[in-house]
């Protein structure tokens, strides 16, 4: 298993040589991407390479006007293009709501050719949701190294005040220039961190999914994501002082991350339970009317919350797993929709379960699971200890000034108990929250999170 990572001149991040032997298809990303200093220079070129029309709306919030937008609107009207500016302008940081989202849709005009995106999640997303409903492509203009969304294709969303996910597209040129990206406020260069940290868990649920269900675990893919985030780990005075290496780090790692998506067509290697917890609070506090907490923040905050958990688990004596106790504690049908109902709220609820029916798991499956567990607990205790020390992360988090508790992220304790108990009923993904809950063993596990 290996894989390369190397720059074309003109600063294109190419990830190639990729072998495995997982099995399944390695597609090669097809987005360029381009990562470097002072590159926004060349917005021109790099999309005069796609051969797009004449013609483009390019979309920021006041604040990405100021840092980026206004410059690139510039450069692209000096290379020929006629521009048409969207400033989404808001007294607060910009919700990626339907108005937003309508702003831009009505400025694009019969003849656009394109849209550019210049800022960081909020403001991809919603020009990526428009860029899905009007077939066009996307410019992606990176402003900070905050999450790892630049190259998704899904689009979080809030609509009523409700949060929902649409299909996107993934950009087809991200541009992150350093010079751009280091100027990013440090609570966004935290909240990058959180999400890359996040990847340690992502990798040791897919493992376990792995050994417990015969799910196909792609070791380049793993290997990508776990250099990139051991990479930031071994920099992190880099990452504090905002130097061109430390955010130049930073963003390859979430790029990277972000290409095994694409690689492998689903986002195993970057979320799990961390980012079930994360969206959860997100989720819960939009829906009581509060504001939500960063995303890459709360995945970090959340990582140091679920990664003692792992490592309780490797210490299990697997002779104590008692699968008639396992099975006296377990929620048949009716029950588990009350459990439902009563963690995710009504809506959320009914989507959740329409759309992971396989988490309502039948005896049979559930005693499967726990043999397994048992007969290969080796293996799962291997994938716990590769882990980092959960006093390891949180001296890296505390050394950078990073949210380090959910009331940092505005989350009160109810919410943040509720989260540890169903983050494993969020999605049918298998994680090993859910392996614990199967072995009958969560008030044990998670007894540091009472729920009445
Ligand atoms: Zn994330
Ligand atoms: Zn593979």
């Amino acid at each position: 298993m290996s894989y390369s990572i190397r720059y074309s001149p003109d600063n294109r991040l190419l990830i190639g040589d990729l072998v495995c032997t997982c099995g399944s298809h390695h597609n090669t990303p097809a987005q360029d991407i381009y990562v470097g200093s002072g590159i926004v220079e060349n917005v021109s070129s790099y999309i005069a390479k796609r051969g797009y029309g004449r013609s483009c709306v390019l979309v920021a919030d006041n604040v990405t006007w100021e840092l980026a937008g206004r410059h690139v609107s510039e450069l692209l009207t000096k290379g020929g293009y006629s521009v048409t500016e969207c400033v989404i302008t808001r007294d607060a940081p910009m919700e990626p709501d339907e108005t937003a989202v309508g702003e831009v849709l009505l400025s694009l005009k019969p003849d656009t050719a394109f849209i550019v995106s210049v800022g960081s999640g909020s403001i991809t997303d919603v020009v990526r949701v428009n860029a899905k409903r009007a077939n066009l492509p996307q410019v992606c203009i990176g402003t900070a190294p905050s999450m790892d969304g630049y190259t998704s294709s899904i689009c979080p969303l809030t609509f009523r005040g409700v949060k929902i996910h649409r299909e996107g597209k993934c950009p087809e040129i991200i541009i992150c220039d350093i010079d751009i990206m280091k100027t990013a406020p440090m609570a966004m260069v935290c909240s990058g961190v959180g999400d890359v940290l996040g990847k340690y868990i992502a990798i040791a649920d897919w493992k376990i999914g792995h050994i417990i269900n015969d799910e196909v675990y792609c070791d380049v893919c793993g290997e990508i994501v776990m250099d990139a985030v051991n990479k930031l780990l071994d920099n992190l005075e880099e990452i504090r002082s905002r130097s061109a290496r430390g955010i130049q780090l930073l963003t390859e790692a979430l790029l990277l991350s972000g290409m095994t998506i694409m690689i492998i067509g689903h986002t195993r290697a970057v979320a799990s339970v961390e980012h079930n917890v994360a969206h959860y609070w997100e989720m819960m506090q939009l829906l009581h009317h509060k504001r939500p907490p960063m995303h890459g923040a709360s995945v970090g905050v959340a990582t140091l919350m679920v990664l003692p958990v792992f490592k309780a688990f490797a210490g299990q004596d697997v002779t104590k797993i008692d699968p008639e106790a396992a099975r006296a504690s377990r929620l048949e049908r009716p029950e588990r929709i009350k459990w439902m109902y009563r963690a995710f709220e009504k809506t959320a609820a009914e989507a959740i379960m329409a759309e992971n029916e396989g988490d309502f798991l039948s005896w049979e499956e559930q005693k499967r699971r726990m043999d397994r567990a048992i007969s290969r607990f080796d293996e799962i205790k291997a994938v716990i200890d590769e882990l980092p020390e959960p006093s390891r992360i949180e001296s890296a988090m505390r050394f950078l000034g990073c949210q380090m508790t959910p009331a940092d992220c505005g989350v009160d304790e109810a919410l943040c108990n509720l989260s540890m108990r169903c983050a494993k009923d969020y999605r049918t993904r298998y994680t090993l929250f859910k392996l614990i809950s199967e072995c009958g063993l969560e008030d044990h596990y998670l007894s540091a999170y009472p729920i009445s």
